[in-house]
């Protein structure tokens, strides 16, 4: 019998493919019928055989008919009147007035077929570094505004060639409406300068040949990619990669490192199956993977970590380079520094001259830098450390619309910032430390360019409490909107809260460096009853002073000082503790003249509250341990001494420290590591190795915050735990503490879509606004 139905799929259906692919599937199936674009999604009506439709809807939803980079959220089908006489199946194009979704989509990898016909020495792309269709290639990064169409891109200077816009009209080929298709003949060319911006090859292929070169031989190569520049070296050449950190000012942090085949990796990192499978994903994001044993891997890449940042190539041009007998590359951003990434050729002579030898240039302008993503595993599952490029700007949809659209500012350590539009939260990728002046006029570009993007005029305007934050006094700037602050944990828990469709409230735990709290302190370690309404603080880990403000965040001394005082309370005395002293790793660095000898002076401004605040930072009390086990005094980088303190734990230790859960009538419980610390410097003089007072100090943790759970869960009766904030960033801790509330009987929610550091409280907190919206509260 002859049925016609209505068919709504919801998810990422736009700017991906979706409707040609239909289209042929359709006709394959000899179903009549249309598809469109709509505010939802995509609608496609069917006229056929009952069971005809029935086989269209399961293949459309699996291999190999289902677009690659689709994801169908939801698929709901209606029955509604036959169309006599219909026989034919047609794509209704977008109305250009209309409310669709924004079709803009992310930057994805070369895809295997596009590779494939690059390598065959019959296609006339055969080695075209430009190489893309449907499936794959630039997009975000080079849309200038919308609609998503070749004239709106930086495309728009290379007109098509015949045979690319033959490709380009049908709806049969892969290149259907791929807006940057490009051959050797119409497309983009690559070309190599010296380091002042002197052509030294024009020809493209010679210039790759020559670039790899240059490359092994130890040179440093600045090359242009899909988001930005790379600045490349060869990552088994001590002397290379340490002219490299010293030209680029990066001391210390951690360097990624590209290969061109997973065999490649597995030389040098373990790789289990579901890492492969992400290294191998059209995302191509970066991933943190276990260090081989006595690998080849220069020592200057990676020290103080336990981790290799490897990714695989993903555009074209990266495989034509590695082919040329590259091993493995390191392959960090092109900026000086904590600058932006630098993505437009004149600006990379201009600041990278001094670092790089030569240049891999091309004319294909990247209109947004898009940093490469990064991403870990936590209970076995992968999560973001950096959202970035292939991952924004997909959307996380709510299940309701929003009557009227927000911004949230995020915050101004790694931040990203949230734009809410009907019932998508649309994250901008890592923008990363306001304090930057470049990275902040990078903030208020990408704020107009992703409200312009997406068509969003916010009613609403979302932000910290902090009031020195420049993302608050941003948004608190804004005329005619609504101004809503969030407190920075609540923001966290609301980020776990939206990305598994939950409004609340359950039990949160945030453990994080610093966030502005309602009573002027500074929180770090919380535990709250929290909702998308409203949160109440639980309990939280015992006050302690700050000395010093900005600088007790990179100076371990202030809070270990600090540490110390309160827990030997007046028994204190400093001479006691030189030996400990003589054992922590003097540091200064070039912004800070801060030597171990100042101690008595910080002390001091403790005893008098001189530029001091409270905290709960639980931070702050791992660069306090990591300095008594003589890791270092200075984060260099963000989260440098906690990361090497994770780096040393002893595998197989189940010891752990006491600690104490302090409730008082109207009071939040307090977790005091007074006794924690006590015991830990006794196995410092002890000489137990660091390895495992790492270890046992971690377990510690991992046990008081179960208790403190076990506790909320006695008094509210939530049995939901959301894990957040960048402590959380800790593998060690992250797993034990999952490990242990699951066999408590809790179920435990944590970040999947976006980072538990700052770079997801965006998204917290356009959750926040968005329920308010809706509610009317
Ligand atoms: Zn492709
Ligand atoms: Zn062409």
């Amino acid at each position: 019998m002859i049925k016609r139905q209505k068919i709504l799929v919801t998810g990422r259906v736009q700017g991906v493919g979706f409707r040609p692919a239909v289209y042929r599937l359709a006709c394959r199936l000899g179903l009549a019928g249309i598809v469109y674009n709509d505010t939802k999604g995509v609608t496609i009506e069917l006229q056929g055989e009952e069971k005809t439709i029935a086989e269209f809807l399961a293949r459309l939803q699996s291999e190999p008919d289902k677009p690659p980079l689709a994801q169908i959220k939801s698929c709901r089908a209606v029955d509604i009147a036959v169309i006599e006489g219909q026989d034919k199946f047609t794509i209704k194009p977008s109305d250009p007035q209309g409310t669709a979704l924004s079709q803009v989509t992310a930057d994805i990898a070369a895809c295997q077929d596009c590779l494939a016909e690059m390598a065959d020495e019959n296609d006339f792309r055969h080695e075209y570094p430009f190489i893309n269709c449907t499936n794959c290639g630039p997009r975000y990064s080079i849309v200038k505004t919308i609609p998503y169409d070749r004239p709106n891109t930086t495309m728009s200077v290379f007109k098509m060639c015949p045979k690319c816009a033959a490709q380009y009209e049908d709806v049969t080929d892969r290149r259907f409406h791929a807006q940057p298709v490009a051959c050797p003949i119409c497309g983009p060319k690559i070309w190599l300068t010296d380091s002042k911006g002197q052509t030294i090859i024009a020809k493209t292929d010679s210039s790759i040949a020559e670039a790899a070169r240059l490359l092994r031989a130890g040179k440093i190569v600045a090359i242009k990619g899909i988001g930005g520049f790379h600045l490349a070296v060869d990552a088994l050449a001590e002397q290379a990669v340490r002219r490299l950190r010293q030209r680029k000012r990066r001391d210390h942090k951690p360097f990624a490192m590209m290969a061109g085949s997973i065999e490649k990796i597995k030389k040098y990192a373990i790789v289990s199956e579901l890492a492969e499978q992400v290294l191998k994903s059209p995302q191509s994001p970066i991933v943190l993977l276990p260090k081989k044993k006595g690998s080849a891997i220069a020592p200057s890449v990676a020290g103080g970590v336990d981790t290799f940042g490897f990714m695989l190539c993903y555009a074209p041009l990266h495989y034509l380079l590695f082919a040329q007998g590259i091993e493995v590359l390191v392959m960090t951003s092109g900026n000086i520094s904590d600058e932006p990434l630098i993505c437009k050729n004149e600006k990379a002579l201009e600041k990278l001259g001094q670092v790089a030898d030569a240049f891999l240039m091309h004319d294909r302008e990247i209109y947004r830098q898009v940093d490469d993503s990064v991403i870990h595993f936590i209970d076995g599952q992968p999560v973001p450390l950096r959202r970035a490029r292939g991952y924004v700007p997909t959307p996380i949809f709510m299940e309701e619309n929003c009557r009227q659209d927000i911004f949230a500012a995020g915050s101004d350590l790694k931040n990203t910032l949230c734009l809410v539009k009907q019932n998508q939260l649309i994250c901008s990728e890592h923008i990363g430390d306001l304090e930057d002046a470049q990275v902040y006029h990078h903030y208020i570009d990408s704020i107009e360019h992703l409200r312009q993007l997406f068509e969003v005029e916010p009613k609403v305007a979302v932000s910290d409490l902090h009031p020195s934050y420049l993302s608050t006094q941003y948004a608190r700037s804004l005329s005619g909107v609504k101004i809503v602050q969030v407190q920075h944990h609540w923001a966290h828990i609301a980020s776990v809260l939206v990305e598994h469709g939950l409004s609340g409230p359950v039990i949160g735990i945030v453990c994080d460096g610093t966030g502005y709290g309602t009573d002027g302190a500074i929180w770090g370690c919380e535990c709250m009853i929290a909702s998308l309404e409203k949160f109440e603080r639980f309990g939280h880990l015992a006050y302690y002073d700050l000395p010093g403000a900005d600088r007790a965040s990179k100076e371990a001394i202030r809070p270990l000082l600090s540490l110390l005082k309160k827990s030997w309370g007046k028994d204190f005395r400093l001479p006691n503790f030189d030996w400990l002293f003589e054992r922590i790793k003097p540091e200064t660095t070039e912004n800070s003249k801060f030597k171990i000898q100042n101690s008595k002076f910080i002390l001091e401004q403790i005893e008098k509250r001189i530029n001091c605040v409270q905290t709960s930072s639980l931070g702050r009390v791992f660069d306090a341990v990591a300095a008594m086990l003589g890791l270092g005094s200075y984060n260099h980088f963000d989260a440098q001494l906690p990361m090497a303190l994770e780096a040393i734990i002893e595998s197989g230790i189940e010891d752990h420290y006491d600690f104490e859960l302090i409730s008082r009538a109207n009071e939040a419980v307090q977790l005091d590591l007074g006794k924690t610390l006590k015991q830990l410097i006794a196995d410092v003089q002890n000489d137990l190795g660091a390895g495992t007072i790492s270890a046992k100090f971690h377990n510690t943790l991992s046990i008081a915050l179960l208790a403190m759970a076990k506790q909320a869960r006695e008094s509210t009766k939530l049995n939901i735990v959301a894990l957040s904030g960048g402590v959380f960033c800790n593998r060690y801790l992250t797993d034990r503490l999952i490990r242990l509330l699951r066999q408590n009987g809790f179920r435990v929610l944590f970040n999947r879509e976006v980072p538990a550091n700052d770079g997801g409280l965006s998204l917290g907190q356009a959750a926040i606004a968005a329920y308010i919206v809706s509610r009317g509260v």
